[in-house]
Formats: structure tokens, sequence, C-alpha cells
């Protein structure tokens, strides 16, 4: 188990659609433990495995004190939405309005291989939203109102950390302020 380099937007891995799991084995249980152990440290609400450059659809979350993980998500959402800050822990310290589904059921396994279902609403449902899209490629920017992504895209432009990507695989992690996000970041 170990902490791993937190990848950031501009690194082709956050917008390549996962491969599915399809041995359960130790290997599996090491990312788990290592997603569960990076996220933690950032710290974050929630971490999928592209965040750590390994292109697996397989995520993890910590909300209201419940730590859990799934792999092979599907998503049933709710047609009520919902607004609120949302923020990611491959963007440091940006912060956005991101609609979201009210309500959200995902289905899919645990690492043994067991079918479980996790419901959602509010702040868990946005986790399970925020890190389903990770597995599809999507990006909590790519959700946002044309006006914030514009802004947002500005931000990036601006930050330290953008442009760093493509070599992050090689270099220390920049270590993030607790704060940056608000305690939002997934
Ligand atoms: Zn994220």
């Amino acid at each position: 188990m170990s902490i791993q380099p937190i990848r950031y937007f501009g690194d082709p891995v956050l917008t390549t659609p996962a491969a599915p799991v399809t041995t359960y084995d130790k290997e599996l249980r090491n990312l788990v433990a290592d997603l569960v152990e990076t996220m933690q440290d950032a710290p974050g609400a929630g971490l999928a495995a592209p965040q750590i450059g390994v292109s697996l659809r397989v995520f993890v979350w910590d909300v209201d004190d419940t730590v859990g993980h799934l792999i092979n998500p599907t998503l049933d959402l709710s047609e009520e939405m919902q607004e609120g800050d949302e923020g990611c822990l491959s963007f440091p310290s940006l912060v956005y309005n991101t609609p979201r589904a009210l309500r959200a059921v995902a289905k899919g396994f645990n690492m043994h291989g067991e079918p479980i279902l996790v419901e959602g609403t509010e702040f868990l449902a946005r986790a399970l939203q925020h890190e389903t899209d990770h597995l599809n490629g999507i990006l909590f920017i790519d959700k946002l109102s044309a006006d914030d992504r514009k802004a947002a895209m500005k931000e990036i432009r601006e930050s330290e950390w953008f442009g760093d990507a493509a070599s992050l695989g090689n270099s220390p992690t920049i270590r993030i302020s607790p704060h940056a996000t608000r305690g939002l970041g997934f």
C-alpha cells in the first residue's frame, strides 16, 4: 500500500475511458488500498483509478465518515437535480457550482467480485456521479455552465500546476493545502 501521485488535468489518462476490471485478484485489492490511502492523504472525498494513472473502472469515496469502493459501476440517476460547489483533486484549488442529479443508484462489484448496490443522495450522489464520470474520461469542468467553464479554463491556464502534467508520473507530488478545494475535492 502506498500513496500515489495524483494526475492533473492535461494528463491524457484523465480523458481516456477506463477498461473494465476482469480479474478480482490481489493486484486489484492493492489498487483499492492505494486509492483509499491517496484519497485520505490529499485529503479528498473521492478518487478514481485514472487519477493515479491506472485506467481501470475502480473508484473510492469517503463521504459522511463512510469509506467505500466500487468496481465496474453503472449508474441510475434521478431526474431531479441539485446545485452545489464541486472540486476535483486533479484540478487543485478549483471549485465551481456543478449541477448533478440529486439521487444516484450505483451498481457494481466489490474487490472480491461480489455484486453491490450503493444508493446516495446529495453529496454521496454527487461523488458517485463525479467518480463514474472519471471512468468515462469525463471531467467536472465538462458539466459546468458555459460561463463557468470559461472561467475555469482561465484559472487552469494561470495555475502553477498546469503544464506539468506530462512529467508528473516521474516527479514528486505537489502537496495541496487541505483547504484548497474546501474539502470537496473528488
Ligand atoms: Zn475528480
